[in-house]
């Protein structure tokens, strides 16, 4: 079983001419709330991907977040670790997309500050009992540390994807077993800027250098960079006309685990993730662009 703790967000997206200048007022269209958040959205894309997958976040008790949990039990998603916070609004993410395909984002975690050290002992025991445990970083930075140390502990594989960009505690670093950061984050990590497979392999380095066996860093339509055991090569993506790229990487990451909980070897594992996150960026939104297994499978066989 995977174990995804992570953040629920509602996207609120409005299309833009361009981005509005203080004090001016300019008029949008095509306004969509649609269901997001690193976590949630990690969470999904495991599930349609038929993984056996148990979700640990935090919502609000409005409509939202009733909406979110219905939808979770739709996509096949274990909900007992999803908390409803009363009093407190779901998490929200304010996007402006402009025409020009640039976006723009405010966000405000509420419900999702929530899920603390505290919030989470419930879920300890389906922790150690999991073989991954999936976060990212839009929740308390003490309920992520407790969960690791917790999988850590049990024999767990802990999976990092450290987004959105934050330095990290050396503690935390020693219990994951694979990172997957974007070039961004790979350099707020490292201080190494990524450009070229020599950048990479350094930054890679740095976080073997903190005790993570396996490193991935993602490098969009190129693919990603793979490091183990202080060699590393790039494993590339596939080629599709994008539309948008919003999560991208949470379809790679929530992709990548359901395939090491088939047994696919790591190579494996990230083509099978690649061609999930390929299929989300041909299409618009965060939960609405995460494909299916069949669709997967459909686009590997062509
Ligand atoms: P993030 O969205 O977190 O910044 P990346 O942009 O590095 O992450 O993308 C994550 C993964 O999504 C890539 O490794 C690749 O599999 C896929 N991907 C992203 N952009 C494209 C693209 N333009 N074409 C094909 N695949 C893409």
């Amino acid at each position: 079983k995977l174990v995804v703790l992570g953040s629920v967000n509602a996207d609120h997206v409005l299309q833009v001419p361009s981005f509005p200048r203080p004090g001016e007022t300019l008029h949008g269209r095509n306004y969509q709330v649609i269901p997001g958040g690193k976590g949630a959205n990690q969470a999904v894309a495991a599930a349609r991907l038929n993984a056996d997958i148990g979700f640990i976040a935090c919502v609000g008790d409005d409509a939202f977040g009733m909406l979110m949990h219905d939808n979770f039990v739709k996509d096949g998603i274990d909900v007992r670790g999803v908390k409803t916070e009363a009093g407190t609004p779901t998490g929200i993410a304010m996007i402006q997309v402009s025409d020009c395909g640039e976006n723009s984002i405010c966000l405000s975690a509420e419900a999702n500050n929530k899920l603390t050290d505290q919030a989470i002992e419930s879920d300890l025991d389906t922790i150690r009992q999991a073989e991954y445990l999936l976060m990212q970083l839009e929740t308390p930075m003490c309920g992520i540390e407790k969960a690791a140390k917790v999988a850590k502990l049990a024999n767990t594989t802990v999976i990092l994807n450290p987004a959105p960009a934050r330095e990290l505690s050396d503690k935390l670093l020693a219990c994951v077993d694979v990172i997957t950061p974007n070039e961004t984050e790979a350099e707020v990590l490292t201080g190494v800027t990524v450009t070229d497979n020599q950048s990479a392999q350094q930054a890679a380095d740095i976080l073997h250098g903190k005790g993570i066996k396996t490193v991935m860093i993602t490098l969009g339509a190129k693919g990603v960079w793979l490091s183990q055991n202080g060699s590393g090569d790039i494993i590339s993506g596939f080629r599709v006309e994008a539309t948008d790229t919003t999560a991208a990487g949470d379809t790679f990451n929530g992709a990548l685990v359901t395939g090491l909980l088939e047994d696919l070897a790591l190579e494996s594992a990230i083509k099978f993730a690649h061609a999930a996150a390929a299929i989300s960026v041909t299409r618009f939104g965060a939960q609405t662009s995460i494909p299916t297994r069949e669709e997967v499978d459909l686009f590997l066989a062509q």
